[in-house]
């Protein structure tokens, strides 16, 4: 559902991304890890279109963004339309209440009524936990329910595919489980997500896949029992004796 092919990102003389290849099924989860300034990041900013990959390519359900030549507004269009971003910051718009905050993208995006997207948001506020909460606004909630509105909030665009940065890592040791348990909820319904996070017990419990990044490129990649019990390159181990 899935492709991406040799996926460069250059910023000025600097390469971060240095030809990334996946592919992910529908419905199934990856999970990517690797240390900081790997390139993590910039390659799920990639996906969504947020960065413009240097080259390569993109295929998801069936749109293809080829970026060794020059691709159209209308394919990158497309192409961002398919996947969803949840930020480690959350990215909230502080000035609008968590109902608004759902609606937002389906409203002034999307050109969806206003009536309909109020009531898919009211619908995704209760499947994120936060049904109470629809007309506070991000400040008066915790980071975990920051979170779960933002979770909500990529929801509401209808992707094919979610995006999380780090989703837990701003986030207060006792607040993290309840993020993940909305990721997990999602993965048992069929959601296909990347994921970038160092929750290795999530990754253990949740990944259909493991990729391990290191210098824009990836190293390694596996089913979790693999590459956590028994990574074969040097340097997946190494992060893996830090990390753990
Ligand atoms: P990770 O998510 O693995 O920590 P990033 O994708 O954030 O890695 O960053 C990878 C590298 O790309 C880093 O060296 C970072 O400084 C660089 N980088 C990221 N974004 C930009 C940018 N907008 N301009 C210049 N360099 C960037």
């Amino acid at each position: 559902m899935i492709t991406v092919k040799s996926l460069h990102k250059k910023f000025g003389d600097v390469d971060v991304l240095k030809g990334i290849d996946l592919e992910v099924e529908k419905g199934k989860v990856v999970v990517v890890i690797g240390p900081s300034g790997s390139g993590k990041t910039t390659f799920l900013r990639c996906l969504n279109l947020l960065e413009t990959p240097s080259s390569g390519e993109i295929v998801i359900d069936n749109v293809h963004a080829n970026f060794s030549i020059k691709t159209t507004k209308q394919v990158t269009d497309e192409v961002r339309r398919k996947s969803a971003m949840v930020f480690q910051h959350y990215n909230l718009f502080p000035h609008m209440t968590v109902l608004e905050n759902v609606m937002e993208g389906p409203v002034s995006v999307q050109k969806f009524p206003k009536d309909k997207a109020k009531e898919s948001a009211l619908l995704l506020l209760k499947k994120v936990g936060l049904s109470d909460k629809a007309n506070d606004y991000p400040h008066q909630l915790s980071g975990g329910q920051q979170q779960r509105v933002g979770i909500a909030r990529a929801l509401a665009l209808q992707p094919e595919l979610l995006l999380f940065d780090e989703p837990t890592s701003a986030l207060d040791p006792e607040l993290v489980g309840e993020v993940l348990q909305v990721m997990k909820d999602l993965a048992k319904e069929g959601m296909t997500m990347i994921v970038v996070t160092h929750e290795m017990r999530f990754a253990q419990d949740v990944a259909d896949e493991v990729i391990f990044m290191d210098e824009g490129i990836v190293i390694e990649r596996g089913n979790p029992q693999e590459v956590f019990t028994n990574p074969t390159e040097a340097r997946t181990k190494k992060f893996l004796n830090l990390i753990q």
